[in-house]
Formats: structure tokens, C-alpha cells, sequence
């Protein structure tokens, strides 16, 4: 397993949309691998979440700590989200000592495969329902400073 370096705003690519991982690329050694390493860094920065793009692969892989540990989600895409909101304290990896709060759908409907290939489809709420929205949005290059209502740790000018 390795340490992968994290990107850190403005690294233009956590900007850039990433691509979906090819059917016949799921279950592939390369991708346990890429799975595997995103886990192990995740662990070691202290994150409950990560997205593939934060290490520098714009692929639409993501890691999320469900509560029964760090699983990785491939291709996931939210297909339901509830009309309520919360409001959410989250920082990241990739823009670190900045903390804010921003909206969050309460509840989600999740498609994505396992690493392994298997499909999934969950209702997700509480904190990782959380994770998935923010882990997401990585995947579509958005950062939660672009959705920030109030910062309670802000970025030094
Ligand atoms: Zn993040």
C-alpha cells in the first residue's frame, strides 16, 4: 500500500470533470490498487472520505467511511435526494485549515459498482450521506469552498 500524495487547491485537475472507469476496467487489479492506496492515504491523513481526482487520477472513484469502514464506490451517482437539507461543517484533504458549512441533501439514493464489480443501489442518511455528496462533487471538480455559506475556519489571504 502506499502514501499517494494529496493535491491541494488550485491544483487546476480538482477542477476538471472525471471520467467514468469502463465497465471492463471494474474488478481489474488496477483498480484494487488504485482502491487500496487511496484507503491507506486516507487513513493516514485523517480523512473519512476521498476522491480519486484529490490523488491525481480524474477517474469517478471515491472512498467513504460508511461506518463499517472505508469502501470504495465506482461510477456512483446520487439519483434521489431528499427536499430537506442540513446544514454541514466540512473541510478537506485538498484545502487544508479551512472549515465551513455547507447545505446538504438529508437523505440519497446511490447507484454505483463495488471495486469488485458487483451493483449497487442504497439509501444513504445521517454522516455518510454527508461524505457521498462532498466525495461527488470531487468527481465533478467542485470543491466545498464553491458551496460554502459561512465559514467558521476561514483561508488566509
Ligand atoms: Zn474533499
Amino acid at each position: 500500500m502506499s502514501h499517494l500524495r494529496v493535491l491541494h487547491d488550485p491544483e487546476p485537475t480538482l477542477r476538471e470533470p472525471s471520467i467514468e472507469v469502463p465497465v471492463s476496467d471494474i474488478g481489474s487489479e488496477r483498480l484494487a490498487k488504485l482502491a487500496e492506496d487511496m484507503v491507506e492515504t486516507m487513513r493516514l491523513e485523517n480523512g473519512v472520505g476521498i476522491a480519486a481526482p484529490q490523488v491525481g487520477v480524474n477517474e469517478r472513484v471515491i472512498i467513504v467511511e460508511t461506518g463499517k469502514g472505508p469502501e470504495a464506490f465506482v461510477n456512483p451517482r446520487i439519483i434521489k435526494r431528499s427536499f430537506t437539507k442540513v446544514d454541514s461543517e466540512e473541510g478537506c484533504l485538498s484545502v487544508p485549515g479551512v472549515f465551513g458549512i455547507v447545505k446538504r441533501h438529508r437523505k440519497i439514493r446511490l447507484e454505483a459498482f463495488t471495486q469488485k464489480g458487483e451493483k449497487l443501489s442504497m439509501d444513504v442518511d445521517g454522516f455518510p450521506a454527508i461524505i457521498f455528496q462532498h466525495e461527488i462533487d470531487h468527481l465533478d471538480g467542485v470543491l466545498f469552498v464553491d458551496r460554502v455559506v459561512r465559514y467558521t475556519q476561514a483561508p488566509k489571504l
